[in-house]
């Protein structure tokens, strides 16, 4: 190991990148940079500073309390938008570091991915979409774009956060996934790919635990039962709670040996020798197809024995009208919306304005400003 003291070389972060990242990964110093130009920072690299505005910024915070799937009613041990958004994260950084990627720009969409989801998840979003769907409709992957390019305030001389190019361009790809296929860098793609691992494997430990399904019938999904039988030879002995544990992350563990196998085959056998040639191919980063097939068995299970079951069924309902009352209520009222939003809804006008106020809130927030002003 190299002492620490006058011999020691400290890397440049181009010279960093340069050794440890592959020709297809996106390189910093070819960042297109920002809508202000910034001086470069002294050791933190332009995707570096991304992640760490998005995580100071007050709507990254603001998902610690926003559901992902399960309400907060349901108990403290299901994922919330904030830890769904962590955990993205790490499995995007631990594939993209095996693949010789960025994992800087990795981090900083990954963090930014969900941050523009409203209360109650995609109830929430549906409820919100369908108020203004004659004025553009509301998109939380959108919204999240406003979020850093218009309403966080952090900084003198300009609204939003400054990002770098790629990350925004990398989010606006999330917002319109039908045009932009095939202009996507390896590192965007992974963050999708990461992140339908992520919500398979935690929605099916978070159903089992609220115990809106049990492990047998989930073994209904030949996904599910291939990796039940395995951990059941592997360990004889398994309590109830082990068993899910463990087969969650085995499912993690197969999704990213999956991609990571397969990737990493096909990287080696294209040769690509920048971002550019990676993007204009065919390849695009996912698991095998056998995989992806299984995977899509499981979306459909979770899709109508879980985001259907009638539980939740019952809560998405009474928060959906609670939106809608909501939206009409500062559509009529707007003054009940903080001053310090007036500018913008002289720019935005009184129905976005609504929309955005609504979005931006928790879940709890939502249910206490509902009842303060609304309810009756
Ligand atoms: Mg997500």
């Amino acid at each position: 190991m190299t002492p620490i003291g006058s011999e020691m070389q400290w890397l440049s972060q181009a010279e960093r990148e340069a050794r440890i990242l592959a020709p297809y990964a996106m390189h910093s110093c070819d960042s297109s940079g920002r809508k202000h130009p910034e001086a470069e920072h002294p050791y933190r690299g332009p995707w570096q500073r991304d992640r760490d505005r998005i995580l100071h910024s007050s709507a990254y915070r603001r998902l610690s309390g926003k559901m992902q799937v399960f309400t907060g009613e349901m108990g403290d041990y299901h994922r919330t938008r904030l830890t769904h958004t962590q955990e993205v994260a790490t499995i995007a950084r631990t594939i993209g570091r095996a693949l010789m990627l960025n994992e800087d720009l990795i981090e900083a969409l990954a963090l930014m991915h969900d941050i523009g989801h409203p209360p109650y998840g995609h109830a929430g979003e549906d409820a919100l979409h369908e108020c203004v769907a004659d004025i553009g409709g509301f998109s939380h992957n959108r919204f999240a774009l406003t979020i850093v390019e218009e309403l966080e305030l952090r900084y003198n001389g300009f609204t939003g956060l400054n990002l770098t190019r790629e990350v925004l361009a990398g989010q606006a790809t999330r917002a319109d996934k039908q045009n932009a296929g095939l202009h996507r860098l390896l590192e965007v793609q992974l963050v999708d790919a990461a992140d339908s691992m992520t919500y398979d494997a935690h929605d099916t430990d978070d159903a089992l635990k609220l115990r809106l399904v049990t492990l047998d019938e989930m073994q209904e999904v030949p996904l599910v039962r291939a990796v039940v039988a395995e951990v059941r030879s592997r360990y004889h002995q398994l309590t109830p709670q082990l068993l899910r544990k463990t087969v969650v992350h085995r499912l993690i563990d197969l999704q990213v040996s999956d991609t990571l196998a397969r990737c990493q085959r096909e990287l080696q056998a294209s040769d690509f020798n920048s971002p550019a040639e990676a993007i204009a191919s065919d390849f695009r980063i996912g698991p095998g197809a056998e995989l992806a097939g299984q995977k899509r068995e499981l979306e459909r299970f979770l899709y109508e024995r879980v985001y259907r079951h009638p539980r939740l069924v019952a809560v998405r309902t009474a928060a959906q009208d609670r939106l809608r009352r909501m939206y009409e209520g500062y559509c009529s009222r707007p003054e009940l919306i903080p001053a310090h939003y007036q500018e913008r809804l002289h720019q935005v006008g009184p129905r976005r304005m609504a929309v955005e106020y609504i979005a931006g809130m928790t879940d709890r927030f939502c249910e206490e400003t509902f009842a303060a002003h609304f309810a009756g």
